[in-house]
Formats: C-alpha cells, structure tokens, sequence
C-alpha cells in the first residue's frame, strides 16, 4: 500500500468512527450528548497525540540513549520509521568506524608521510611517518602551522611560491627528504614526505662505482693507447724496445682483464638471478688448494702455514674457494719478504672460522671499516704494484653475505693482520 495512505487512511476511520459515535448519541440523547462526546473524545484523542509528541521531543533530545515508544495509530508508523532510521544510521557508523580503523592502520605502516593541514597550513592530522621525517608529534603539534614546526628556508619558500606541481627536495636532520603539496577540497591541502635518503645512497654508490670502474680502465688503456702510438709513429723501433712495450702492454691488458673478471665476479654475486647453489665443501681440501696458490704467489718470500680442523660445510665451493683466496692473496701481497702467513679453519665457540693471519705491514684503525667498499684502498700504489683490483674484500663480502658469515678484522700496523671468517655452524652428517 501506498506509504502515505497508511497514515492517513487510519486517521480518517478514526474520525468517521468518532463522528458516526456522536451522532448516533445526538439522534439519541439529543445535541447536547452528542457534541460533549464528541468534545470529550476530541480532548482525549488531543492529550494522546500531544503525549507521543512529548516522548518523540525527549527521544530527540538522547536517541540513543532511549528506547522508541510502540506509539499508537499513525505514531506506530512513525515510530517504526524513526528506529528502522536509527538502526541504519548505527550499522553505517559501524562502517565508518571499522574503515576508519582500516585507514588509520594502513596509514600507521606507510612508509611515505602524510599530513592533512587546513587552508592557512595548520596541522589537522598526520601519520607516524610523517612525525618521524619532519621531527612531529601530532598530540603535541595539532593545531600549529607547519611552517613554524618545519623551520627550514627551502621549504617556506616552496610555500610562499606556492609552485607544488613540483615536489621539492630537502635536506632536513640528517636526512633526504622529498616533500610535496597537493591542494585538495576546498580548504585543505596534504603534504606527502618521502624518506629518499636511501636511494640517494644507493643512487651516489652506483655513480661513484661507474666513476671509479672508469678510471680504473682508462689507466691501462691509456698506456696500452700510449705505446701503440710510439709503435705506429715509428715503426722501426729496436727488439728491445719493442718487446719491453709489448712486456708493459701485457700487463696492462691482464689488468684490465683481472678488473672486468672481479667486476663481473661482483655483479654475478649481487643478482638475484644466480641464487646461492649450495652443495657439499671439503673445505680442508680447498684450504690446502689455496695454501698452495699462496705458495705460489710469493714464490718462496713467505712461510705459509695451514692448520685445518674444522668440518665440511654445506655452500658454493667457487665461492668460498674466491672468498678465502682473496684473502690469502691479500696477505702475501701486503706482507713483506721474510714474513709468515698463517691459515687456519676450525671450530669457534657458536661458528665456524677461517682465518688468514699475516705478519705484514697492518692496516691503521681508521681504514677497517671502510675495506669491503668497492675500490677502497689504503695505499693505492701498493695495491697496484702487487696487481690489486681493489674489489678483492668487496667480493669476500658478498660471498659472506650469501653464505650467512660475517668477516671482521684485527690488525697492528707495521705487526700485522688477521681477516676472520666466522660462518655459521651448520652440522653436516658424517
Ligand atoms: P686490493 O686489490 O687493493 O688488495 P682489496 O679489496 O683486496 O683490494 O683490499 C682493500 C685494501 O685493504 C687493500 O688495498 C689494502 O690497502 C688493504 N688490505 C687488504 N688486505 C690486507 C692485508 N692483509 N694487510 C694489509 N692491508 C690489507
């Protein structure tokens, strides 16, 4: 039925029923009857309608506090649509209050900030990351105008200028960060921050490699170029000359060579795409392999020393055998004639250890923790002279970090060295 006709339907009946009541009292008790009853009913009919607008008032004033009265005739229709009202409005709010949890969470993990200020810039509401990039406290800062909270030159101009199409980039307590307005609503605006200080990094290590990589093979090349040119301008040049260029030349070109290899070596051991294959190593075996390359490389100038009493271990032979070569490389280059080397592998208290301790020319505090940087060397013409690419520990690194070890180093100048690997205890059958 019609919505309508429901209030008013009732309504009508109740009339006609109370105007047929009194005329039927009229055409029996006279006029008199008749128009009390009806006044007398009317009166009653009055103080009802009058009660439920009173309950409906004091329902207004607490809705959810108070129950809905059942009301009576057109009220019950009434009633009945304030609480089906009521009942959506409370499963709405519910709703809300859930999405509003949701947002509040999914904005307490974001890793970029967001702040929500009003058309003057004071601060309505902003997340954890928010406080951590610009130094905040939301319960403390509500309410103050950001460019009194962040009190950098860049960024009031940004402000004054007014030109956030662009994101701005700053430098604020120690770190990179990148900001941007974006107006929205009517009289609102958000700032976003981002946190860009670790791709800066990233971006600055990868430029200073390329730059580095590049002088390290132009220096070969411009001999090699240098010595072609004496050649070609002139080509009678006596056997001697001629093969102590070729001599020169050769060891270039090897240079060039050991550097594209330890660079590939590098970039093989950082991708994703060659994951860490892991198999059965003697590493007795591989340490005696690499005790006699060490032999090798000093050509009798050095005691080397082997004391192995550690397990197999489960990880990449080539690997290892590259990591722990490097440093035996290492320490005959840096030990002077005479010298001992000395490389143990055996059981740490909560690890397994391989050792390479040296007798040489040491390396002073300040440059042990900057060793594993790619090209990093303490003295650039010796590495040279014994034929380092400087990414030798760089690579032993990554090859630990593969392998879950970790490599520390103690050393004295003018005493010596010691380069430990400690890798991690993985009991083996048999
Ligand atoms: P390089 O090819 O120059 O040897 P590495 O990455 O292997 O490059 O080593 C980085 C630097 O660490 C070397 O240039 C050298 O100064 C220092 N270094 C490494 N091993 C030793 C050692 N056993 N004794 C003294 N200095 C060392």
């Amino acid at each position: 039925m019609n919505p309508k006709l429901l209030f008013w339907v009732p309504a009508a009946l109740r009339l006609a029923l109370l105007l047929a009541g009194a005329g039927v009292v009229w055409w029996m008790a006279g006029p008199v009857a008749g128009l009390a009853l009806a006044l007398a009913t009317t009166i009653v009919l009055l103080f009802v309608q009058l009660s439920y607008l009173f309950r409906l008032g004091e329902w207004l004033d607490h809705p959810h506090s108070s129950r809905l009265p059942d009301g009576w005739g057109a009220w019950t229709e009434v009633f009945a649509r304030l609480y089906r009202l009521r009942r959506d409005d409370e499963r709405n709010q519910d709703q809300l209050t859930e999405w509003l949890a949701r947002f509040r969470q999914a904005m307490q993990l974001l890793p970029e900030g967001v702040a929500i200020m009003d058309d003057v810039l004071l601060l309505e509401w902003c997340n954890p990351a928010t406080e951590r990039h610009l130094g905040l406290t939301l319960e403390k800062d509500k309410g103050r105008r950001v460019t009194n909270l962040v009190r950098h030159p860049e960024f009031i101009d940004y402000i004054i200028l007014g030109r956030y199409e662009q994101p701005l980039t700053l430098s604020l307590r120690g770190r990179k960060l990148v900001v941007q307005i974006i107006p929205f609503e009517n009289r609102r605006q958000i700032l976003v921050t981002h946190d860009a200080t670790e791709t800066d990094r990233i971006e600055a290590m990868r430029r200073d490699f390329i730059a580095n990589a590049s002088h390290e093979l132009r220096t070969p090349l411009t001999v090699i170029v240098g010595f072609l040119e004496i050649a070609m301008a002139d080509p009678g040049l006596d056997e001697r000359t001629r093969t102590a260029h070729l001599t020169l030349m050769t060891e270039q070109a090897e240079r060039m060579q050991r550097l594209i290899e330890d660079m590939l070596t590098l970039s093989r051991l950082e991708s994703d795409e060659y994951p860490l294959k892991r198999e059965r190593v003697d590493v007795a075996w591989l340490v005696e392999g690499i005790a006699n390359d060490a032999r090798a490389l000093s050509g009798g100038r050095h005691l080397v020393e082997v004391k192995v009493d550690g397990p197999d271990i489960m990880g990449s032979p080539d690997e290892l055998r590259s990591a722990f070569g490097n440093l035996a490389s290492n320490a005959v280059r840096y030990t002077p004639a005479g010298g001992t080397i000395r490389l143990t592998w055996q059981r740490g208290p909560n690890d397994l250890r391989f050792e390479v301790c040296d007798t040489g020319i040491g390396i002073d505090e300040q440059h042990i923790s900057r060793l594993t940087e790619r090209f990093y060397r303490v003295d650039k013409s010796r590495s040279r002279e014994t034929q380092g690419t400087g990414l030798g520990l760089a690579i032993v690194k990554h090859v630990l970090l593969r392998h879950g070890g970790k490599l520390s180093i103690r050393s004295t100048p003018g005493k010596g060295s010691a380069f430990t690997v400690s890798l991690p205890n993985t009991t083996l059958p048999g």
